[in-house]
């Protein structure tokens, strides 16, 4: 390990300016490497911090041990105390290294000669005795292997802002994988311009085999939702691996693609169509985000999504799908096909709707009839 001095100097070059905080962390970050063995902690692999406040004295906790958020060896937890724990993660060694709240009222005494307050402090942390200044605890630390610095792992996407999500960070709500501010609540306020933010449209999956009649069902189903005022719009897979034809060779949207476009937007007064070029196939969740001002989606396809979803004719939902029997909402076929949830034929689409409404949409049962005003 460098010296002091040298320490000192290396960090408030990186801070900034030469405080306090900065002998405080210097020494704090000595002590701790010292204490868990770690000789020369700069571009060690071994070395490991979870800081307890961001104040200077982090900043020179990074210098002298190289550790950083973006290398994942820095972990900050904002408790707000002056206090760091060191790793050892060849020797699962660890100690906390706590600043004393008693150091600060010695440094005050300290402050003869001193010029101001912040003077004093940098003086008496420098000379201080290490017993003095820190209480240093031997701990035990678990860390998780997606917590590790070169931990890889499958990236999730949460279920209701559609963002991608690393380091199993989402959070299981109601058989959903949601983000931590989808969760419990973020940083960011709704901004006072935009709406608060309006959750993602419901979706219903429509399943089916081939020519069983999705298309008409979703066909019944659009018009008799909308009537009931509702916003529908629907997605479509598209199973096989011809591209899509929907901008056809010639046209200009297509020259712009053949040009190298990742994505083209095609728009007119009243309508919208994007071609994306999509490195694998999106998440149903992500397609869905994408759609705006809409309560409801059918979904022709995806029944591996673990969704709510309607099976039309002899379908039958995959039993590797998670829950598979909790999500089938009903059955449409003709003849009938008892399978122990709601079965209809597809022609009674006014029940089919009233069941979305109330299973998918939220909306109470049989809701009371509108009484006409009575009379006088
Ligand atoms: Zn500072
Ligand atoms: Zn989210």
């Amino acid at each position: 390990m460098r010296p002091f001095e040298e320490l000192l100097k290396y960090s408030s070059s990186i801070h900034g300016h030469l405080c306090a905080g900065q002998v405080l962390g210097v020494r704090m970050a000595m002590v701790g490497c010292r204490e868990v063995g770690i000789e020369e902690p700069r571009g060690s692999k071994k070395i490991l911090v979870f800081v307890e406040i961001d104040r200077c004295a982090t900043d020179a906790i990074q210098a002298v041990t190289g550790c950083s958020l973006g290398k994942r060896t820095l972990k900050f937890f904002d408790y707000g105390k002056m206090a760091a724990t060191f790793v050892n993660l060849e020797t699962q060694k660890a100690v906390r290294v706590l600043a004393r709240d008693e150091a600060r009222l010695t440094a005050a005494a300290h402050a003869n000669g001193c010029s101001s307050e912040q003077a004093a402090q940098k003086e008496a942390y420098t000379v201080m005795p290490e017993g003095a200044l820190f209480e240093i605890q031997p701990v035990q630390v678990q860390i998780a292997d997606e917590d590790m610095p070169g931990a890889r792992g499958a990236r999730q996407t949460c279920a209701r802002c559609g963002e991608g999500i690393n380091f199993r960070r989402g959070q299981e709500i109601n058989g959903e994988t949601l983000c931590i501010p989808c969760a419990r609540g973020g940083y960011l306020s709704p901004s006072r311009d935009e709406k608060p933010a309006s959750s993602p449209p419901k979706s219903v999956l429509i399943v089916g085999t081939k020519k069983s009649g999705k298309t008409t069902l979703i066909e019944k189903l659009v018009p008799e939702l909308s009537a009931r005022g509702y916003r529908v719009g629907t997605v479509k897979h598209h199973h096989s691996s011809s591209p899509l034809d929907v901008d056809r060779a010639g046209k200009d949207s297509w020259r712009h693609r053949q040009a190298g476009a990742r994505a083209v937007a095609l728009v007119s007064p009243t309508e919208l169509a994007v071609f994306q070029n999509t490195d694998e196939p999106a998440p149903l969740d992500q397609i869905i985000k994408t759609l705006n001002n809409l309560d409801l989606v059918l979904v022709e396809g995806f029944r591996a999504t673990a969704k709510p979803r309607i099976e039309v004719g002899k379908f039958t939902t995959p039993a590797s799908l998670a829950n598979a029997a909790e999500h089938l909402l009903a059955v449409a076929s003709s003849p009938i096909i008892d399978r122990g949830v709601p079965y209809y034929d597809p022609a009674e689409i006014r029940r089919l709707a009233d069941l979305i409404e109330e299973r998918v949409l939220g909306r109470p049962a049989s809701p009371l009839p509108t009484q006409p005003p009575a009379s006088k």
